[in-house]
């Protein structure tokens, strides 16, 4: 890596790709803004594309091809069995992670099915560094329980500790001693989505294979935000800042039994794959992709989608490939922690996290402060985020509400999609709204789906705050959007 130069003291993020192709966006008024949120049950995963202006809902298959990318889906070969397209992406998962065998899979959920199903029994606890929403909810469909080891840290919004997503190893190493033969696997999320896109250093993973190794127990690595994750490591971690991450990416595979990802984010495609070098690890996963996800050399994925990721993967190990999302996040995260917005610190990969049970802290957390927020966000701006708090939680056995260790909006930058204009406008409307915050109230429910409940669950705000926001934003912009 060499670094940009710039003159004087103004710093700041500069795309290394230009954009060749684009999408008209709208931004619609802020009244219609206000239908939409209702109409959506002040839902984010709700609203119509054609209502969002700039949608960082996810960084979930809408990351950016390259034209490489794009070139690869025009000669894909198509064929259920046997393809030479599957062949090619077997062909570079074998020479980036050093695993024997290639199972496809049509997303990372399904990856996560296809492992719980083969390996999680009923009693069974997986220890994990953080959990996932969709991974959770497979390993207790099977029976199991999610155990989280992470450090203090990682749940504070803002520290000054650069790998909040290291698992805690002390408490790994006693679990491992105290539950053995309930443990079917360890596993380790790159880039820990739930507190902010948080990396691990390379260091701790080690150390978790080695205890790992110890009690002859699987390491499992959900690797789908490994990119934001392999920046970090270059760029955070001493003993490392002098390799390629190819390097980087081989010292992490040796530590792991299994890799999965979704291609949705590693690789900036679709699909997804299981990766293993032990034999009767792969055959106990590999007669459910037939089962759940297509023939071994498709699992779901179109041949093109699976040229597109082949050819991500391989960009994936070019520094300035993968370098714009984490840049462009610490950008937005900075300028608005500068203005006093609370914000996820260090900021993460995946996207820029606000802090709402700070930003609006009247708001009690059984009145979903980060849904609250989502909406009023989206009133603001026509940006469209994802609350990660309580509402993205499952109720505890009993029935009653589990509050989230933290409450978050998230503000997704899907990979090579925005521009520094678009992350500007962004962080000014979220000045207006903190600088209004008093004015943002809570949030109950109206229709509460009993699994993934944040998916489709319905909210309506308490009291008409909403309509007093849109007759303050009225009153300071008159009828512009
Ligand atoms: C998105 C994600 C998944 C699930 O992948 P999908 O392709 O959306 O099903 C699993 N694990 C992590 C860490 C993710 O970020």
């Amino acid at each position: 890596m060499s670094e940009l130069a710039f003159w004087g003291n103004d710093v700041f993020p500069v795309e290394m790709h230009k954009v060749r192709v684009i999408q008209k966006l709208n931004l619609v008024s802020v009244e219609k803004r206000l239908e939409a949120i209702r109409a959506a049950g002040n839902n984010s995963f709700l609203l119509k594309n054609e209502d969002v202006f700039l949608d960082m809902l996810t960084d979930s298959g809408v990351n950016a091809m390259s034209d490489k990318q794009v070139a690869a889906m025009m000669i894909a070969d198509d064929s259920y069995a046997g393809s030479a397209s599957f062949e090619r992406f077997e062909a570079i998962n074998r020479k980036l992670f050093k695993k024997e065998y290639v199972l496809p899979v049509h997303q990372g959920r399904a990856a996560e099915n296809i492992l719980a199903r083969a390996l999680v029994r009923q009693g069974h606890i997986v220890p994990m560094n953080y959990h996932f929403t969709t991974t959770r909810a497979h390993i207790q469909a099977n029976g199991g329980t999610v155990r989280e080891l992470f450090l203090p840290e990682a749940v504070q919004p803002q520290s000054d500790i650069a790998f909040k997503g290291n698992m805690d190893t002390k408490a790994l190493a006693t679990l491992l001693q105290k539950e053995q033969g309930r443990i079917p696997f360890v596993r380790v999320e790159a880039g820990t989505n739930l507190i902010g896109g948080q990396p691990w250093s390379l260091a701790n993973l080690q150390e978790v294979a080695s205890l790992c190794r110890k009690h002859s127990i699987p390491l499992v690595l959900d690797a789908s935000l490994l990119a934001d994750n392999l920046y970090f490591i270059k760029t955070r971690e001493a003993s490392c800042q002098s390799m390629e991450l190819i390097e980087i990416t081989e010292k992490i595979a040796e530590c792991c039994d299994i890799m999965y990802y979704s291609a949705r984010k590693l690789g900036c495609a679709r699909g997804g794959a299981i990766l293993t070098s032990n034999k009767a690890l792969f055959k106990a996963m590999q007669p459910l992709i037939p089962l759940f996800e297509g023939f071994l050399t498709y699992g779901g994925m179109s041949v093109r989608e699976i040229e597109a990721a082949s050819v991500g993967l391989e960009e994936t190990m070019d520094f300035d490939m993968v370098r714009h999302g984490p840049e462009f996040i610490a950008f937005m995260a900075n300028e608005l922690s500068d203005c006093g917005v609370p914000v996820v610190l260090p900021a993460g990969g995946l996207g820029c996290h606000l802090n709402a049970r700070e930003f609006v802290s009247h708001v009690p957390q059984t009145e979903f402060p980060a849904a609250a927020l989502s909406a009023a966000l989206y009133l603001a701006s026509g940006v469209r985020g994802m609350e990660r708090g309580t509402m993205s939680e499952e109720r505890n056995m009993d029935g009653s509400e589990h509050l989230a260790n933290m409450e978050l909006l998230r503000l997704a930058l899907p990979r090579r999609v925005f521009t520094l204009s678009q992350v500007k406008f962004t962080v000014n409307r979220i000045l207006w709204l903190y600088e209004n915050r008093d004015l943002i109230g809570g949030m109950e429910w109206e229709e509460e789906p009993e699994v993934l409940r944040f998916f489709f669950g319905r909210l309506r705000p308490k009291g008409d705050w909403q309509q007093r926001l849109v007759d303050k934003f009225v009153l300071d912009f008159g009828d512009r959007r």
